[in-house]
C-alpha cells in the first residue's frame, strides 16, 4: 500500500476513533488522536490542570499546548505507513499553523475526511459510548455496534468497561456547538485545498467503511455489492 496521511473532521461521536481503529488494525496507520494527546497528559505537567478543565467544559484546548504535542508526537514516531490524524485541525487557527508544521517536518496531508452526522445519532452514540480499559475495545451499549454480551464487561478480557467522563449530554451539547462554531469552518478550509471527503457517517458502520477504504484507494473493491 502506498502510504496515504489523512486527517478526520466531524462533529463529536461521529466514529472519528472506531474508523481510526479499524484503519490501523486492518492497514497499519499510525494513528494520532489529538483527544488522547491531551487525556494522556502527565498530572505532573503545569498545563495538567489548564487541560482537565478544558475537557470538562466541552471547549478547545489552547492551541500552542496541541500544537506542541502534535510536534512532539510526529517528531518521534514513524509516519512511513502513512498516519491519521483524529480531531486536529479543529478550528482554522490550527489548520494555518498545521500548514507551517506539515512544512517543517517535510510531510503532507493526502486526504481530509469530513464524516457527517446528524446530531441526535451523534448524541446516542455518545450516551452509549463505553470502552475497556485493559485492551482499549470500544463497545456501544445503544446502537447496536458491539453491543457487549455482558453488560458492562468486556467480551475478551472481562474487565469492567468505562465511560469517558465527558460522554454525557451536557457536555456532548457543549462540545457540539464548539463543532459547529470553531471546526465546521475547517471543513471549507480543506475544501479550497481540494483534498476533502465527505461522507455520510449515518450510516451502518461498514457501509461507511467501504466508502471510506474506496476514497483511500485501499483493497479491493466489489461494485456489485
Ligand atoms: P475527542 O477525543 O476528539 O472527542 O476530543 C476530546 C476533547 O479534547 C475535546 O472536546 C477538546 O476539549 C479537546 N481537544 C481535542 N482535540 C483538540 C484540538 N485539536 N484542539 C483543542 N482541543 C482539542
Amino acid at each position: 500500500m502506498n502510504s496515504v496521511n489523512i486527517v478526520f473532521i466531524a462533529p463529536p461521536a461521529a466514529g472519528k476513533g472506531t474508523f481510526s481503529k479499524i484503519l490501523k488494525e486492518k492497514w497499519g496507520f499510525t494513528h494520532i488522536s489529538a483527544g488522547d494527546l491531551l487525556r494522556n497528559v502527565d498530572s505532573s505537567s503545569s498545563v495538567y490542570e489548564e487541560i482537565q478543565e478544558v475537557l470538562r467544559t466541552g471547549a478547545l484546548v489552547r492551541g500552542e499546548i496541541i500544537m506542541t504535542l502534535l510536534k512532539e508526537k510526529l517528531l518521534s514516531i514513524d509516519l512511513s505507513k502513512g498516519f491519521i490524524l483524529d480531531g486536529f485541525p479543529r478550528n482554522l487557527d490550527q489548520a494555518f499553523a498545521f500548514g507551517d508544521l506539515l512544512k517543517e517536518v517535510n510531510i503532507g496531508v493526502d486526504k481530509a475526511i469530513y464524516l457527517d452526522v446528524d446530531i441526535d445519532t451523534a448524541l446516542k452514540r455518545v450516551l452509549g459510548r463505553l470502552s475497556c480499559p485493559k485492551c482499549n475495545r470500544d463497545y456501544n451499549s445503544l446502537t447496536g455496534y458491539h453491543t457487549p454480551k455482558n453488560e458492562g464487561l468486556c467480551d475478551d478480557c472481562h474487565t469492567e468497561l468505562v465511560k469517558r467522563s465527558d460522554d454525557n449530554e451536557e457536555s456532548f451539547k457543549k462540545r457540539y456547538i464548539t463543532y459547529q462554531n470553531e471546526t465546521a469552518p475547517v471543513i471549507k478550509f480543506f475544501e479550497d485545498l481540494d483534498i476533502l471527503v465527505r461522507l455520510d457517517a449515518t450510516k451502518d458502520m461498514c457501509e461507511t467503511l467501504k466508502e471510506l477504504e474506496k476514497e483511500l484507494g485501499l483493497g479491493e473493491i466489489d461494485d456489485n455489492n
